[in-house]
């Protein structure tokens, strides 16, 4: 008799006696599956099956599964000191095999650590850790990090350091610093990366670590002005609004419950003691009080520069004036970001335009919407420069001497697939990185399959797998791509709308498999179908982006700036030009956004090919951060959501109780089979947002029939 479903058979009698055969499919059905550490075991190897392996384990707290090359880590949303602990640490690196034990995120670790340890040929290693937002991957990545903190240490600088001094700690002192400048609570997940990272842990003859270097991606900057609502700011601005003491809060001008309008959500505690954290940090990087001060007074700066409001001008000629109860902030900012009051305000009310032979400088006031933009763009300028600049002292502060190393772990942390009702230019950036880097793991999976056959002494044919070249192609391919459109539009610098480049794009680009259909668009639009499925980027503001302009008076005016820290990010002769024109002023060409990613990312990939890569992939086990809890709906959609036919129906019921407009007219746009033709005006002005939803929806929909 066996004990099923929680019924005891001594009290209730309800227990059923089982035949041998049925308890072995019993067991090998449910109980077994969680014991399956290899989810290429599971028989037969379906998503269904790979989902219950999934799921078992994760109810039995076993967070980490292999997938072939590959480890899945799903996120446990709950504490669990032991699994992490210095001693299993140990264990694993002592382990004469560790892939007998456990799967675990330190088997991972301590393989690429004796890869290098390799005596017939050091290589340098890479671990490339992916998965949608509030995965793991950060969490991932800071654990690998600590585990080669233990295995990797020095014993010198055990020896001749105190701990806060040595070079690992060190190490790990970067990650509270750069989440801290970098990660903000958004609607997926509380400590979300806002950038993307690659740190190359630097490792001598012995194996020692002694050094390391990071190199960051695309800053997400516009978080520091514009917030989408229920999301929050980067996580150092409300750190240094909760964490400053009387005495600071007096220098930096933050009295308690000051509002600003940049600071969304404050109420939620969740840095309580991470300034503090931060700080002790920053002085272990080297960054010393005087210099930390003098950077949370400029962030201050920054959150006072947001509260001024414009009121709009009646006369054109005239400039918008700030409002009554923000002229204080004027004071305020000024006195903080150490530049001249008057000074401050005319360069974000007036544009100064340099034309003709002899460069005569034009004035013109700006319209309040412009004057925002230029108010965001100064906080944007200095957020971002003053990110790259931390980077920079930590890095210096990390960073080995080139003779004191040899071999390399590198460890990346990038954002996963994105996928929004609006997408713009950073999806296309993220979304872009994605293929590049799903590209770089297919090659590698099948080639190490390839080799492993081939010594093996099998026969085989090539097998078929998704290529997504054709994606990159109309991506970044040469001659003509989004890209390279994009890009056009931005070095013959001419007034497009964004109709227009929809239309170039599609005409451009026709050819493409992955370009999705887009007739039923009403904002312009065009839509790539990803490896991870279509996602519609609207064109609306892309090129414009894509430029990143700075009107060279913004960059002037904090040149004048009697702050040390402004002084030192804005050196009045820097040696080389930074890109600040605005309008094809210069004859150089343009460095867009795009471009610049485009490049670091190429590089990236250089640094990823020339080391032997392992992935780890991070799951989300559910959209609500809760322990205990997998759902698998959402887990297999990962990538954009797809849309069952019963979800869509119970979505858009509203529609059908709405009269059809029976007769089309001329104009009227071809009503998709199916759907309600167009109503006339009144209605559809209600329908609006349930029309725009759809046609958000319809590309994921088509692509879902086209999915057996
Ligand atoms: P993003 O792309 O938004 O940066 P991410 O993949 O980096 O997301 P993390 O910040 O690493 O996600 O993880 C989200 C949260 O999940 C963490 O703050 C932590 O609370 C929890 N978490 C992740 N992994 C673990 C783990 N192994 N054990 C316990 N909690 C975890
Ligand atoms: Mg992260």
């Amino acid at each position: 008799l066996f004990q099923v479903n929680g019924h005891n058979p001594r009290s209730d009698g309800q227990a059923r006696e089982y035949l041998r055969e049925d308890l072995q499919e019993f067991l090998d059905g449910e109980v077994l599956l969680f014991q399956l550490d290899d989810l290429t075991r599971v028989n037969p190897v379906t998503l269904e099956t790979v989902l219950r392996c999934l799921q078992a384990r994760y109810m039995a707290d076993r967070f980490y599964t292999n997938a072939g090359c590959t480890l899945v880590a799903l996120n446990p949303f709950k504490p669990i000191p032991q699994l992490y602990s210095p001693e299993l640490m140990r264990e694993y690196h002592a382990a004469p095999q560790p892939q007998k034990l456990k799967p675990h995120v330190f088997t991972v670790g301590e393989q690429t650590y004796r890869n290098v340890k390799s005596l017939i040929e050091p290589v340098n290693q890479s671990i490339v850790v992916s998965g949608e937002s509030g995965a793991g991957k950060t969490w991932t990545s800071r654990c690998l990090m600590k585990f080669y903190a233990v295995v990797a240490a020095s014993p010198a600088s055990w020896e001749t350091h105190k701990i806060a001094e040595r070079i690992e700690q060190r190490i790990l002192n970067s990650n509270p610093v750069m989440e801290a400048f970098g990660n903000a609570c958004t609607l997926r997940n509380n400590n979300s990366s806002r950038f993307g990272k690659f740190i190359q842990l630097q490792l001598n003859r012995a194996q020692q670590m002694t050094g390391a270097a990071v190199q960051t991606y695309l800053l997400e900057k516009t978080r520091v002005a514009c917030q989408a609502s229920s999301e929050r700011n980067f996580h150092i601005f409300y750190q240094i609004c909760k964490g400053a003491s009387e005495d600071e809060r007096l220098q930096w001008h933050l009295p308690e419950g000051a509002a600003f309008s940049w600071l969304p959500n404050p109420e939620r505690s969740l840095e309580e003691d991470c300034f503090e954290v931060t700080r002790e940090a920053m002085l272990h990087l080297g960054i010393d009080t005087p210099t930390q001060n003098n950077i949370f007074k400029v962030l201050a700066g920054l959150l006072h520069l947001g509260n001024i409001q414009f009121a709009a001008s009646e006369d054109e000629a005239q400039p918008c004036q700030p409002m009554d109860d923000a002229k204080c902030s004027v004071r305020t900012a000024s006195l903080l970001l150490g530049l001249p009051e008057d000074v401050l305000l005319e360069t974000v009310q007036i544009r100064t335009i340099r034309a003709g032979r002899q460069q005569q400088v034009f004035r013109k006031p700006c319209p309040r919407a412009e004057c925002d933009t230029r108010r965001d763009c100064l906080a944007k300028l200095i957020y971002a420069r003053l990110f790259d600049w931390l980077v920079s002292v930590i890095n210096s502060s990390i960073c080995a001497d080139t003779d004191s190393w040899t071999t390399f772990i590198g460890l990346l942390d990038v954002y996963g697939f994105e996928s929004f009702p609006d997408n713009s230019l950073e999806q296309l950036c993220i979304n872009y990185a994605n293929e590049k880097l799903q590209q770089h793991f297919v090659a590698h999976y099948l080639r190490a399959q390839q080799e492993e056959y081939a010594v093996e002494g099998l026969e085989w044919s090539f097998v078929n797998y998704q290529d997504n070249q054709a994606c990159l192609d109309l991506i970044e391919g040469s001659p003509i791509s989004i890209c390279s459109l994009i890009n056009e539009e931005c070095r013959l610098n001419r007034p497009s709308s964004a109709a227009q480049l929809q239309t170039r794009i599609e005409t451009a680009l026709a050819g493409s498999p992955c370009l999705g259909h887009n007739k039923l668009s009403r904002e312009p639009s065009f839509i790539v179908v990803h490896y991870a499925g279509p996602v519609r980027y609207h064109t609306a503001g892309l090129v414009e982006k894509n430029k990143d302009p700075v009107p060279p008076e913004l960059t002037r005016l904090l040149q004048q700036s009697q702050d040390p820290l402004l002084m030192g990010l804005f050196p009045t002769n820097p040696k080389e030009k930074t890109q600040e024109e605005p309008s094809g002023q210069s004859r150089n060409p343009v460095l867009t956004v795009v471009s610049k990613f485009k490049a670091s990312l190429e590089q990236l990939l250089q640094v990823l090919h020339s080391t032997t890569p392992h992935y780890i992939r991070c799951i989300k086990p559910n959209s609500q951060g809760q322990a205990q809890t997998f759902v698998q709906e959402e887990v297999i959609n990962t990538g954009p959501k797809l849309i069952s036919h019963q979800n869509f129906v119970e979505r858009y019921k509203l529609l059908r109780r709405l009269r059809p407009h029976t007769s089309s007219g001329p104009h009227s746009p071809h009503p998709a089979k199916g759907l309600p033709e167009w109503c006339p005006h009144s209605e559809e002005a209600m329908l609006e947002p349930l029309i725009q939803d759809i046609l958000h929806t319809l590309p994921v929909l088509t692509q879902a029939a086209a999915t057996p």
